[in-house]
């Protein structure tokens, strides 16, 4: 099939507004016979303008925030503390966790995932067969546990091996059921000794987990490697460099492992990898034969004493851990007792996978690394909205009139469009928008409004050009519209 879309942040997505104020989001399953099949998933409201828009920005930067994505995002109105590690999504944080959400989803269905929900609060008494409930065991420290009021011992999930085992065990029998691969968008509890950095070390956080078995070795490290190129895929739209590297498998357990880092100065983590991996990576063939080719290790995993690359050869930088995949072999099948029945009717322990993804952890990651001075850069794909229209003389017929009508036609083929409609200054609008970081900044103003002109800025390199409406719009479009 040969068709143009708008570049929505995710694919085949389209709009169709069912009344003045709201929009159904659909999927465009397929074209016959000029009928379109689409799939109806959301009904969002589209009115936002900034008037009107939850939005409580900051002039200053908070004293408790240290690096740059903790500062922009409290001082962008993104997020707001509650406790220590615990955060509130305000309007426009929560959006981009949406988007983020919405990419990761997308590219686990398309690796065969299938999304379930998983409970919160479990039962310790699970816990207790694998092994990692109570003093001594790894996660003990971590986990937070409360009791009911019938006494029974709860805890908050920090990861779900151990429910994902008994939904497989009480449901799952053959080897024809194999091989699956469930996945889960749910909020974890750690109690990390050290909260910080806002929402990338955070005590409550999102995560995408998911949890692969198979019948053997061979097949799970199939799944292994078709998780490791559905990050790749997903860390690539997000606007990030994804690199992988090999990991200690630590409290999870397993045999073999990697975790995905972005570069950033402010990164938790040291990785080291030979310099021609970057390149390798843009190859789209790229697979696990190409990975183990390249020396690419976390810290731990570092061998510093044997030199196995030359030195000019080896990159040392600093990485924010985005993404974590575990080959567990039969650890919490065993544990957990889940037996399938294989091809010659013998009960065998089958083989996992999990695989994480810190989804708001993600959010601070792809600000580290697209910001400037003046604030935050979106990369389309995860921006809250796709422009934002800055009217500097509301309450000026001609001003008022262009600035709506280039809001309802942007909005009427589906972007996500925010309208600076307040009475504040102009250079608080201009303050304002470029901390929020959207991408495309259309501005309306009496003295180009007189020749028939506004101005379009793109946040990302600054320029700045005066246009006719259309062509302002048209130079948008251009660059969301992908052929395909
Ligand atoms: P870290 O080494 O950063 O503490 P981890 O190895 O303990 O993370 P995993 O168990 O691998 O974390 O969890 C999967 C993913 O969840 C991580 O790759 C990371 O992106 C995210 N994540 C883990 N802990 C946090 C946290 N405290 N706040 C936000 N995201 C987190
Ligand atoms: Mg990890």
């Amino acid at each position: 099939m040969f068709f143009t879309y708008l570049n929505l942040g995710i694919r085949n997505q389209i709009r169709i507004l069912i009344s003045k104020t709201r929009y159904l989001t659909c999927n465009l399953l397929s074209v016959t016979n000029n009928l379109f099949y689409l799939h109806i998933f959301d009904i969002e409201d589209r009115r936002m303008f900034l008037s009107q828009y939850f939005l409580p920005t900051l002039k200053d930067t908070p004293a408790e925030a240290s690096i740059i994505s903790h500062q922009l995002m409290l001082r962008a109105g993104m997020i707001r503390p509650l406790a220590s590690g615990i955060y509130s999504w305000l309007p426009l944080g929560l959006k981009v966790l949406k988007r983020i959400e919405a990419i990761v989803r997308q590219e686990m269905d398309d690796a065969h995932g299938q999304e379930v929900i998983m409970p919160c609060i479990q039962p310790a008494s699970l816990w207790k067969q694998s092994g990692r409930f109570g003093d001594g065991s790894d996660l003990s420290t971590e986990t937070l546990v409360m009791k009911d009021r019938h006494d029974c011992e709860l805890l908050f999930s920090p990861t779900a091996e151990e429910v994902i085992c008994d939904i497989f065990k009480n449901n799952v029998q053959s080897y024809r059921d194999l091989p699956k691969n469930l996945y889960q968008i749910q909020w974890k509890f750690r109690d990390e000794i050290r909260p910080r950095y806002g929402v990338m070390r955070g005590r409550e956080f999102l995560m995408k987990d998911a949890y692969s078995f198979d019948m053997d070795e061979e097949s799970s490290i199939q799944s292994y490697e078709n998780m490791l190129i559905a990050y790749l895929n997903a860390f690539n739209r997000m606007g990030l460099q994804p690199i992988p590297v090999r990991a200690n498998t630590g409290s999870i357990g397993g045999d073999y492992s990697h975790e995905i880092h972005v570069l950033a100065e402010t990164g938790e983590s040291v990785i080291y990898y030979e310099r021609g991996l970057l390149e390798a990576l843009e190859d789209e063939a790229f697979d696990m034969d190409d990975l183990e080719n390249f020396y690419a290790m976390e810290e731990e995993k570092h061998n510093a004493t044997e030199q196995l690359i030359p030195a000019e050869e080896l990159c040392v930088s600093k990485g924010i851990e985005v993404g974590h995949l575990f080959y567990l072999g039969t650890k919490y099948s065993s544990a957990m007792s889940v037996k399938v029945q294989n091809k010659n009717g013998e009960l065998i322990h089958p083989h996992m996978g999990c695989y994480g993804i810190g989804i708001s952890r993600l959010v601070g990651a792809i600000i580290e690394a697209n910001h400037d001075d003046s604030g935050i850069i979106w990369p389309i794909e995860v921006a809250p909205f796709h422009c934002i229209i800055l009217n500097l003389n509301v309450g000026n017929e001609d001003c008022d009139a262009v600035a709506v009508s280039i809001y309802s036609e942007l909005s009427d083929i589906g972007l996500d469009i925010l309208y600076d409609d307040t009475a504040d200054t102009v250079g608080a609008k201009f303050a304002r928008a470029d901390l929020i970081g959207i991408p495309f900044q259309i501005v309306v103003g009496t003295k180009n409004v007189g020749k028939g002109l506004v101005e379009i800025k793109f946040r990302e390199d600054g320029e700045m050009r005066a246009l006719s409406k259309e062509d302002a719009m048209n130079s948008i479009l251009e660059v969301l519209l992908v052929k395909e």
